[in-house]
């Protein structure tokens, strides 16, 4: 079968990030538009990002890591399971 293993990734969604237009998330969105620029990855509705960045980023809000998880939550950016939006 298939296994699920809990993934710690962290996986914004582009859409809901870009289309958000509160101040709160500029910094995110625009550290996103620059990790496509460097990937050249373009054509992505999600992007993965590095836990080394999501700590830099933590500190830009003055938050912890996981206190900035917290917030990308509240606002609907983050997408728990990829998969899952490509599966219906
Ligand atoms: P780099 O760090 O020297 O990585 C070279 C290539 O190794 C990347 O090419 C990618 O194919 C692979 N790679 C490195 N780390 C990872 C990883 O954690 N997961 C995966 N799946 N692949 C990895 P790519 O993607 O074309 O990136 C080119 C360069 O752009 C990278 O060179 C790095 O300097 C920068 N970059 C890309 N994405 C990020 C990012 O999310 N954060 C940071 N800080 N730099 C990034
Ligand atoms: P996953 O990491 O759970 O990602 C599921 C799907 O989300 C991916 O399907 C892709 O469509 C999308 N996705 C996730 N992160 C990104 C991103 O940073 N940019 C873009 N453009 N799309 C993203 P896909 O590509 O068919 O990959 C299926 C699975 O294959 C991935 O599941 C992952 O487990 C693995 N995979 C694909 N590419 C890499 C890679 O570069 N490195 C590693 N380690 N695994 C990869
Ligand atoms: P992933 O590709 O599944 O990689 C999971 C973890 O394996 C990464 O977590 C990192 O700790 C390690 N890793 C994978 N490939 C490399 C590598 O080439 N060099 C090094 N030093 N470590 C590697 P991390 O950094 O938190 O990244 C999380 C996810 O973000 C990655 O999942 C990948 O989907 C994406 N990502 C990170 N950096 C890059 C990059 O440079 N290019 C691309 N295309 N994707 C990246």
């Amino acid at each position: 079968g298939v296994r699920h293993e809990p993934t710690n990734k962290i996986v914004l969604d582009l859409e809901r990030l870009y289309d958000e237009a509160s101040e709160e998330l500029a910094y995110v969105a625009r550290y996103a538009r620059a990790i496509q620029q460097q990937r050249g990855d373009y054509n992505g509705r999600v992007l993965s990002i590095r836990a080394d960045d999501l700590r830099a980023l933590a500190i830009v809000y003055d938050s912890s890591p996981s206190g900035l998880i917290e917030r990308l939550t509240e606002h609907g950016v983050l997408v728990a399971d990829p998969r899952a939006l490509f599966a219906s």
